[in-house]
């Protein structure tokens, strides 16, 4: 893939691309159906006993403990019974598939995963936390080299780098991003859904601006507000939409998928007439960005119930943070050392 950032833009994209939560191929069975339906009204599933459903509106009695009759606490119940009646039909009925010589179908638009404790799908949750603290690490050094170690301008006592502010912001929006997926890969909700989907149409808009900021080398305030408020505008318009108004899955897989193609081009031009001395680490994330682009095309049914395509693409995105908040810190180097080359 002929660009730099293209694993960002795959984040953004993939997570708009997990498509709608009904009507995959394990949820339409009528066998799972009844199972979900018996199981929210007996708390049972075969041989196991649901504490969640003991509360659920079937069985609350109007004379209970006050804090049965608790609206916020009623809906919290509701909730995670839903959540195990459809996990427990769900790992029964691949069971009595597998017997069958079937193969794994998704149920509510996920593959089948095993939990661990209370997350959903352990190994996407713990790769989200590693991409964190990857974004954490690369933030923290870049703070600490751009205010720290290069000069700082002996007056205003500002950094010589001219997209410090920039970056700054940005890793606090990936932060955020991988923060959301951590809690949506563990708790699969409506909630959950909505901010994790916000926050990567957020990442991966900001990512489209500061491209543009970078690669036309805007650097006065003026210029930037002019290129950044449509943008901004827009996406906040796009994020209370889905929020507020509907989810629209396909619309905002377009929206993804524009965002993230046009950057890719910027960076792409970019890459192909800049004489940037860490040109390297770029490709190096071009080319690690495609292999994972092929992972996550390939969708294939978790491994042993842990490990599917889209948790191994969360894997590959660690090391390129890695390496691009590197190329981060070398741009600010590079553009340090050839302003203060100027002043002298
Ligand atoms: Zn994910």
């Amino acid at each position: 893939m002929p660009a730099a950032v293209n694993w960002i833009v795959l984040l953004g994209v993939f997570g708009c691309l997990v498509g709608p939560l009904d009507g995959s191929a394990g949820d339409v069975d009528p066998l799972y159906r009844n199972c979900v339906d018996r199981c929210e009204k007996t708390s049972h599933v075969g041989e196991i006993d649901l504490q969640s459903c003991r509360f659920s509106p079937h069985n609350v009695s109007t004379n209970g403990s006050w804090y049965a009759r608790e609206s916020l606490y009623l809906h919290w119940n509701q909730w995670s019974c839903r959540s195990d009646c459809r996990y427990y039909c769900m790992i029964r009925r691949e069971k009595e598939r597998e017997e069958l010589g079937f193969a794994p179908v998704k149920y509510h638009g996920k593959w089948p995963f095993i939990r661990v404790s209370i997350f959903q799908e352990p190994v996407s949750s713990l790769f989200s936390v590693l991409n964190l603290i990857m974004h954490f690490h690369g933030w923290l050094s870049f703070f600490l080299l751009v205010c720290y170690k290069l000069p700082l301008k002996p007056l205003s006592k500002r950094t010589y780098y001219e997209y410090t502010g920039l970056w700054h912001i940005y890793g606090f929006v990936a932060m955020n991003a991988w923060f959301w997926s951590f809690i949506f890969h563990s708790r699969d909700s409506d909630l959950t859904e909505k901010l994790d989907y916000s926050s990567a149409v957020a990442f991966l808009g900001f990512s489209l601006i500061l491209s543009i900021m970078r690669t036309f080398n805007i650097k006065d305030e003026a210029s930037r507000v002019m290129v950044s408020a449509p943008l901004l505008a827009f996406l906040t318009t796009h994020i209370l939409y889905l929020n507020f108004y509907q989810l629209d899955y396909g619309l905002n897989m377009k929206v993804c998928v524009g965002i993230g193609i046009s950057q890719l081009f910027l960076w792409a031009v970019w890459a192909g007439i800049t004489h940037h001395p860490s040109k390297f680490k770029l490709w190096t994330v071009v080319f690690g960005g495609g292999l994972a682009m092929f992972l996550e095309i390939y969708d294939f049914p978790p491994y042993g119930g842990y490990v599917d395509a889209h948790s191994l693409w969360h894997a590959t995105t660690i090391p390129l943070t890695y390496l691009w908040w590197s190329f981060v810190k070398d741009d600010a180097s590079f553009r340090t050392s050839l302003l203060t080359k100027k002043t002298k």
